[in-house]
Protein backbone atom coordinates (compact mmCIF):
# COMPACT_ATOMS: atom_id res chain seq x y z
CA UNK A 1 0.00 0.00 0.00
CA UNK A 2 1.16 3.10 -1.05
CA UNK A 3 1.40 5.67 1.66
CA UNK A 4 -1.48 9.04 1.33
CA UNK A 5 -0.02 12.24 -0.09
CA UNK A 6 0.50 14.30 2.68
CA UNK A 7 -1.78 16.53 4.12
CA UNK A 8 -1.31 19.25 6.96
CA UNK A 9 -2.60 21.79 8.69
CA UNK A 10 -2.62 24.41 10.82
CA UNK A 11 -5.65 24.95 12.76
CA UNK A 12 -5.99 28.55 15.37
CA UNK A 13 -8.60 29.33 17.31
CA UNK A 14 -9.95 32.52 16.93
CA UNK A 15 -9.78 34.40 20.23
CA UNK A 16 -7.61 36.74 19.01
CA UNK A 17 -4.58 37.80 16.22
CA UNK A 18 -1.57 35.07 15.94
CA UNK A 19 1.67 35.94 18.25
CA UNK A 20 5.24 34.56 18.25
CA UNK A 21 3.90 31.41 19.78
CA UNK A 22 1.05 31.05 17.40
CA UNK A 23 3.40 31.97 14.47
CA UNK A 24 5.97 29.11 15.41
CA UNK A 25 2.70 26.38 14.84
CA UNK A 26 2.15 27.71 11.56
CA UNK A 27 5.74 27.94 10.28
CA UNK A 28 6.28 24.36 11.41
CA UNK A 29 3.52 22.87 9.86
CA UNK A 30 3.88 24.72 6.89
CA UNK A 31 7.53 24.26 6.80
CA UNK A 32 7.33 20.73 7.34
CA UNK A 33 4.19 20.37 4.40
CA UNK A 34 6.17 22.20 1.80
CA UNK A 35 9.51 20.21 2.56
CA UNK A 36 7.89 16.70 1.99
CA UNK A 37 5.98 18.41 -1.28
CA UNK A 38 2.30 18.07 0.63
CA UNK A 39 -0.33 20.00 0.69
CA UNK A 40 -0.73 22.76 3.27
CA UNK A 41 -4.22 23.64 4.64
CA UNK A 42 -5.99 26.35 6.86
CA UNK A 43 -9.09 25.50 9.44
CA UNK A 44 -9.93 28.60 11.46
CA UNK A 45 -11.57 27.00 15.00
CA UNK A 46 -14.12 28.64 15.59
CA UNK A 47 -16.27 26.30 17.63
CA UNK A 48 -16.59 28.68 20.82
CA UNK A 49 -18.24 31.52 20.38
CA UNK A 50 -17.82 32.95 23.99
CA UNK A 51 -13.69 32.81 23.40
CA UNK A 52 -13.66 34.65 20.00
CA UNK A 53 -12.39 37.76 19.77
CA UNK A 54 -14.52 39.46 16.53
CA UNK A 55 -12.73 39.90 13.04
CA UNK A 56 -9.39 37.84 14.90
CA UNK A 57 -10.61 34.90 12.10
CA UNK A 58 -9.71 37.84 9.13
CA UNK A 59 -6.65 39.24 11.08
CA UNK A 60 -5.30 36.08 11.36
CA UNK A 61 -5.99 35.11 7.13
CA UNK A 62 -4.12 38.78 6.32
CA UNK A 63 -0.82 37.94 8.98
CA UNK A 64 -0.37 34.52 7.34
CA UNK A 65 -0.61 36.27 3.78
CA UNK A 66 1.89 38.75 5.52
CA UNK A 67 4.42 36.55 6.47
CA UNK A 68 4.20 34.67 3.31
CA UNK A 69 2.50 31.39 4.41
CA UNK A 70 -0.18 30.79 2.10
CA UNK A 71 -2.28 28.13 2.29
CA UNK A 72 -3.66 25.31 -0.75
CA UNK A 73 -7.42 25.09 -0.75
CA UNK A 74 -10.04 26.77 0.40
CA UNK A 75 -9.76 27.72 4.29
CA UNK A 76 -11.96 26.20 6.56
CA UNK A 77 -14.32 26.94 9.32
CA UNK A 78 -15.03 24.44 12.43
CA UNK A 79 -18.82 26.57 12.29
CA UNK A 80 -19.56 24.71 9.04
CA UNK A 81 -19.61 21.20 10.17
CA UNK A 82 -21.70 21.47 13.07
CA UNK A 83 -23.42 18.38 11.55
CA UNK A 84 -20.97 16.60 10.74
CA UNK A 85 -20.04 17.12 14.54
CA UNK A 86 -23.39 15.60 15.62
CA UNK A 87 -23.40 12.58 13.09
CA UNK A 88 -20.40 11.47 15.17
CA UNK A 89 -22.11 11.44 18.26
CA UNK A 90 -24.95 9.56 16.52
CA UNK A 91 -22.79 6.99 15.44
CA UNK A 92 -20.88 6.59 18.81
CA UNK A 93 -24.33 6.85 20.95
CA UNK A 94 -25.50 3.68 18.45
CA UNK A 95 -22.36 2.01 19.70
CA UNK A 96 -23.45 2.66 22.70
CA UNK A 97 -20.21 4.34 23.66
CA UNK A 98 -21.80 8.29 24.83
CA UNK A 99 -23.09 8.90 28.20
CA UNK A 100 -24.40 12.36 29.45
CA UNK A 101 -22.73 13.15 32.87
CA UNK A 102 -23.60 16.30 35.26
CA UNK A 103 -20.05 16.44 37.43
CA UNK A 104 -18.22 19.89 37.92
CA UNK A 105 -15.18 20.36 37.68
CA UNK A 106 -15.24 20.66 41.28
CA UNK A 107 -17.03 17.33 42.59
CA UNK A 108 -14.88 15.22 39.87
CA UNK A 109 -11.65 16.88 42.11
CA UNK A 110 -13.26 15.56 45.01
CA UNK A 111 -13.30 12.44 43.79
CA UNK A 112 -9.49 12.21 42.76
CA UNK A 113 -7.14 13.54 39.88
CA UNK A 114 -9.02 11.61 37.25
CA UNK A 115 -12.63 11.37 35.97
CA UNK A 116 -13.20 6.94 36.38
CA UNK A 117 -16.12 7.38 34.69
CA UNK A 118 -18.70 8.24 37.67
CA UNK A 119 -22.09 8.69 35.39
CA UNK A 120 -21.42 5.99 32.93
CA UNK A 121 -24.29 3.84 34.63
CA UNK A 122 -26.70 6.47 35.83
CA UNK A 123 -28.51 6.56 32.43
CA UNK A 124 -29.07 10.26 32.29
CA UNK A 125 -30.86 12.03 29.87
CA UNK A 126 -29.13 14.49 28.00
CA UNK A 127 -30.30 17.82 28.45
CA UNK A 128 -28.17 20.11 29.36
CA UNK A 129 -25.22 17.74 30.40
CA UNK A 130 -21.58 17.07 28.83
CA UNK A 131 -21.30 14.26 26.78
CA UNK A 132 -18.42 11.98 27.44
CA UNK A 133 -17.13 9.00 25.36
CA UNK A 134 -17.45 5.39 26.96
CA UNK A 135 -13.20 4.95 26.50
CA UNK A 136 -12.87 1.55 25.74
CA UNK A 137 -10.01 1.30 24.68
CA UNK A 138 -7.46 3.98 25.17
CA UNK A 139 -4.50 5.14 23.38
CA UNK A 140 -1.58 4.86 26.08
CA UNK A 141 1.34 6.02 23.58
CA UNK A 142 2.22 6.99 20.20
CA UNK A 143 5.28 7.68 18.52
CA UNK A 144 5.92 11.67 17.89
CA UNK A 145 8.04 12.47 15.29
CA UNK A 146 9.94 14.88 17.07
CA UNK A 147 9.77 13.51 21.03
CA UNK A 148 9.71 9.55 20.09
CA UNK A 149 8.08 7.35 22.20
CA UNK A 150 5.18 9.39 24.44
CA UNK A 151 3.36 7.73 27.49
CA UNK A 152 0.51 9.38 29.25
CA UNK A 153 -0.36 8.38 32.52
CA UNK A 154 -3.23 5.81 32.31
CA UNK A 155 -5.21 7.10 34.66
CA UNK A 156 -5.59 10.32 32.13
CA UNK A 157 -5.26 8.27 28.86
CA UNK A 158 -8.28 6.14 30.01
CA UNK A 159 -10.57 9.12 31.03
CA UNK A 160 -14.01 9.42 29.37
CA UNK A 161 -13.48 12.56 27.91
CA UNK A 162 -15.88 15.15 26.63
CA UNK A 163 -17.36 15.13 23.26
CA UNK A 164 -19.88 18.04 23.78
CA UNK A 165 -19.70 20.25 26.63
CA UNK A 166 -22.45 20.99 29.44
CA UNK A 167 -23.10 24.67 27.22
CA UNK A 168 -24.19 22.73 23.78
CA UNK A 169 -20.96 23.86 22.38
CA UNK A 170 -18.56 20.94 20.64
CA UNK A 171 -15.26 20.05 22.41
CA UNK A 172 -12.02 20.74 20.95
CA UNK A 173 -10.99 16.81 20.79
CA UNK A 174 -14.54 15.90 18.82
CA UNK A 175 -14.31 18.77 16.33
CA UNK A 176 -10.42 18.43 15.40
CA UNK A 177 -10.37 14.57 15.37
CA UNK A 178 -13.57 15.43 12.60
CA UNK A 179 -12.05 17.84 11.01
CA UNK A 180 -8.87 15.96 10.82
CA UNK A 181 -10.38 12.48 9.46
CA UNK A 182 -12.92 14.78 6.76
CA UNK A 183 -9.65 16.58 5.49
CA UNK A 184 -7.79 13.63 4.80
CA UNK A 185 -4.74 15.33 7.35
CA UNK A 186 -1.61 12.46 7.54
CA UNK A 187 0.33 14.32 9.42
CA UNK A 188 0.04 17.02 12.36
CA UNK A 189 2.60 19.23 13.51
CA UNK A 190 1.76 21.76 16.57
CA UNK A 191 2.25 22.60 19.71
CA UNK A 192 3.30 20.79 22.50
CA UNK A 193 1.05 21.76 24.36
CA UNK A 194 -1.39 19.70 23.02
CA UNK A 195 1.32 16.11 23.51
CA UNK A 196 -1.04 15.04 25.34
CA UNK A 197 -4.03 16.05 24.01
CA UNK A 198 -2.58 13.26 21.29
CA UNK A 199 -3.27 10.24 22.91
CA UNK A 200 -7.43 11.36 23.10
CA UNK A 201 -7.53 12.20 19.71
CA UNK A 202 -5.91 8.89 18.78
CA UNK A 203 -7.97 7.28 20.99
CA UNK A 204 -11.21 9.08 19.35
CA UNK A 205 -9.85 8.41 15.96
CA UNK A 206 -9.60 4.93 16.50
CA UNK A 207 -12.97 4.28 18.22
CA UNK A 208 -14.60 6.03 14.92
CA UNK A 209 -12.68 3.66 12.73
CA UNK A 210 -14.16 1.03 14.30
CA UNK A 211 -18.00 2.37 14.01
CA UNK A 212 -19.07 0.30 11.23
CA UNK A 213 -21.14 3.58 9.54
CA UNK A 214 -17.47 5.48 9.44
CA UNK A 215 -14.91 4.50 6.96
CA UNK A 216 -11.23 3.90 8.30
CA UNK A 217 -9.24 6.54 8.35
CA UNK A 218 -5.36 5.93 8.58
CA UNK A 219 -4.28 7.27 12.02
CA UNK A 220 -1.78 10.72 11.76
CA UNK A 221 1.49 11.14 11.57
CA UNK A 222 2.27 13.54 14.73
CA UNK A 223 5.46 15.69 15.34
CA UNK A 224 5.26 18.69 18.84
CA UNK A 225 7.15 21.10 18.20
CA UNK A 226 8.76 23.36 21.05
CA UNK A 227 7.02 25.76 22.83
CA UNK A 228 7.98 29.32 22.91
CA UNK A 229 7.71 30.81 26.59
CA UNK A 230 7.90 34.63 27.72
CA UNK A 231 10.37 36.39 29.57
CA UNK A 232 8.16 35.05 32.99
CA UNK A 233 8.75 31.19 31.60
CA UNK A 234 5.02 30.90 30.54
CA UNK A 235 4.07 29.70 27.57
CA UNK A 236 3.18 32.66 25.34
CA UNK A 237 -0.40 32.32 24.61
CA UNK A 238 -3.41 35.04 24.19
CA UNK A 239 -4.36 34.02 27.39
CA UNK A 240 -1.15 35.40 28.95
CA UNK A 241 -1.52 38.40 26.33
CA UNK A 242 1.21 37.58 23.96
CA UNK A 243 1.86 40.58 21.71
CA UNK A 244 0.21 39.90 18.28
CA UNK A 245 3.12 39.75 15.20
CA UNK A 246 2.93 42.62 12.67
CA UNK A 247 3.14 42.48 8.69
CA UNK A 248 5.08 45.37 9.13
CA UNK A 249 8.29 43.18 10.87
CA UNK A 250 7.43 40.04 8.86
CA UNK A 251 10.92 39.49 8.12
CA UNK A 252 12.16 39.23 11.73
CA UNK A 253 9.57 37.51 13.07
CA UNK A 254 10.25 34.64 10.49
CA UNK A 255 13.54 35.04 11.94
CA UNK A 256 12.49 34.75 15.15
CA UNK A 257 10.15 32.26 14.53
CA UNK A 258 12.52 29.59 12.78
CA UNK A 259 15.40 29.94 15.62
CA UNK A 260 12.81 28.57 17.96
CA UNK A 261 12.12 25.84 15.20
CA UNK A 262 16.15 25.43 15.51
CA UNK A 263 17.46 26.96 11.95
CA UNK A 264 19.29 29.89 11.79
CA UNK A 265 18.86 31.86 9.11
CA UNK A 266 22.03 32.93 7.28
CA UNK A 267 22.94 36.72 7.99
CA UNK A 268 22.22 37.68 4.73
CA UNK A 269 18.39 36.34 4.49
CA UNK A 270 17.58 38.40 7.91
CA UNK A 271 16.52 41.50 6.22
CA UNK A 272 15.23 39.95 3.01
CA UNK A 273 11.38 39.31 1.85
CA UNK A 274 10.07 36.62 3.75
CA UNK A 275 9.17 34.40 0.27
CA UNK A 276 13.48 34.29 0.16
CA UNK A 277 13.24 33.34 3.62
CA UNK A 278 11.11 30.59 3.72
CA UNK A 279 12.17 29.02 0.18
CA UNK A 280 15.47 28.46 2.29
CA UNK A 281 13.77 27.18 5.14
CA UNK A 282 11.59 24.70 3.63
CA UNK A 283 15.29 23.16 2.22
CA UNK A 284 17.19 23.50 5.68
CA UNK A 285 14.19 21.70 7.60
CA UNK A 286 14.32 18.88 4.85
CA UNK A 287 17.81 18.52 5.51
CA UNK A 288 17.64 18.64 9.44
CA UNK A 289 14.61 16.41 9.03
CA UNK A 290 17.03 13.48 6.99
CA UNK A 291 19.89 14.34 9.03
CA UNK A 292 17.56 13.33 12.62
CA UNK A 293 16.23 10.28 10.39
CA UNK A 294 17.32 6.57 11.96
CA UNK A 295 20.68 5.67 10.76
CA UNK A 296 21.63 8.52 9.11
CA UNK A 297 25.15 9.35 9.68
CA UNK A 298 27.25 12.80 9.09
CA UNK A 299 30.63 12.84 7.85
CA UNK A 300 30.69 9.19 8.45
CA UNK A 301 34.39 8.37 8.05
CA UNK A 302 36.21 4.94 8.20
N1 LIG B 1 -7.08 25.24 17.73
C1 LIG B 1 -6.03 24.78 18.60
C2 LIG B 1 -5.27 25.95 19.15
O1 LIG B 1 -5.30 27.03 18.57
C3 LIG B 1 -4.98 23.94 17.90
C4 LIG B 1 -5.51 22.73 17.34
C5 LIG B 1 -4.52 21.79 16.71
O2 LIG B 1 -3.52 22.19 16.10
O3 LIG B 1 -4.81 20.62 16.81
O4 LIG B 1 -4.64 25.77 20.17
Amino acid sequence: NQPAPYRGRFAPSPSGPLHLGSLVAALGSYLDARANHGTWLLRIEDIDPPREVPGASSVILRQLEAHGLCWDETEQYQSQHYARYQQHITELNRQGLVYACDCSRKTIKARGPHYTGFCRQRGLDWADKALRLVNQQPVTHFYDLAHGEVTADTGWSSEDFILKRRDGLWAYQLAVVSDDRAEGITHIVRGSDLLTASLWQLTLWQTLNQCQFDAAVALPQLRHLPLIVGPEGRKLSKQNHAPAIHASHAAHNISIALQALGLKLPPELTQTPVTEQLAWAIDAWRQQQRASEPGHVDNFTV
